[in-house]
């Protein structure tokens, strides 16, 4: 008796580790699709380097969505853009591809930015002096140690023009970010100046280079990150030589909602 129960035993385990037998095809019988059981993969996805948050609907996320207490942003086709302001941080995981490039020698001594940006910042560049114009970074890659200095440096300006603490630290916020929310920490950010005018101030707005960067970026990829008159959504002052890469798609849609970044994604929904 025990070998008979053995035997029906492992004979049923075996059945139940082996996929079930296709149905054998019955030609007396109309065909019906089979019932597939779908499972839908829900929560943050990646996809071909993009990430992306799938609805328990199986919808696409857009806009603002908070997962585990921190905020995430999607665009109208549901890819995740990094929103570095004062009220969102760099991700503590972030891992930026970093390259160091020195091919760049007409336009600066040697840079270091993500990889996903250098091609279009290249051919950008390459175009605008194509054009005519002299254009040169100033400013790409930040490491937290390099923003804090830049940072702190800043706010002792304030406090040598006879700030308090408190209100020098809010000053300096708005023209250097503080450290750990600067887009430069992310490897997508350059600042940008025409070579004739090598100050960073809104005089920049007037030079022939930037004139050609703020009419063209979008369709690179690039956005005028900090416009004029947006302070109040983006925390930072208007800054007419920081661009930051965002890619084509979203780079048009804000080009043609005339709205800054912040602004944009509030729409949607
Ligand atoms: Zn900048």
């Amino acid at each position: 008796m025990n070998r008979i129960f053995v035997f029906l035993l492992a004979a049923f385990l075996l059945c139940g580790c082996a996929a079930p037998a296709s149905p054998q095809p019955d030609s007396t019988q109309a065909t019906v699709a089979p019932t597939v059981p779908t499972s839908i993969q829900t929560g943050l996805v990646n996809k071909d380097g993009k990430t992306y948050y799938i609805n328990a609907d199986g919808s696409y996320a857009k806009g603002k969505v908070v997962i585990d207490g921190i905020d995430h942003f999607f665009t109208k086709t549901g890819e995740e853009v990094l929103v570095v302001n004062p009220w969102h941080f760099v991700p503590y995981d972030y891992n930026p591809d970093l390259v160091t490039f020195y091919d760049f020698a007409q336009y600066a001594d040697g840079n270091v930015l993500d990889k996903t940006c250098i091609d279009p910042l290249l051919k950008m560049l390459e175009d605008c002096q194509n054009a005519g114009y002299n254009v040169r970074i100033v400013s790409s890659y930040r490491r937290q140690v390099t923003q804090e200095t830049l940072y702190n440096n800043k706010v002792d300006y304030f406090l040598n023009q006879g700030y308090d603490i408190k209100k020098a630290r809010e000053e300096a916020g708005k023209i250097i970010a503080v450290p750990g929310t600067s887009e430069h920490q992310l490897g997508l950010a350059v600042d940008l100046i025409d070579s004739s005018y090598p100050y960073l101030d809104e005089g920049q707005e007037k030079t022939p280079a930037q004139k050609w960067l703020m009419e063209h970026c979008w369709d690179y990829g690039f956005i005028l990150r900090y416009p004029n008159g947006k302070t109040e959504s983006t925390g930072i002052i208007y800054e007419p030589w920081h661009y930051r890469y965002v890619g084509k798609e979203l780079a048009k849609e804000l080009q043609n909602s005339g709205l800054c970044l912040e602004e944009y994604l509030e729409t949607l929904k």
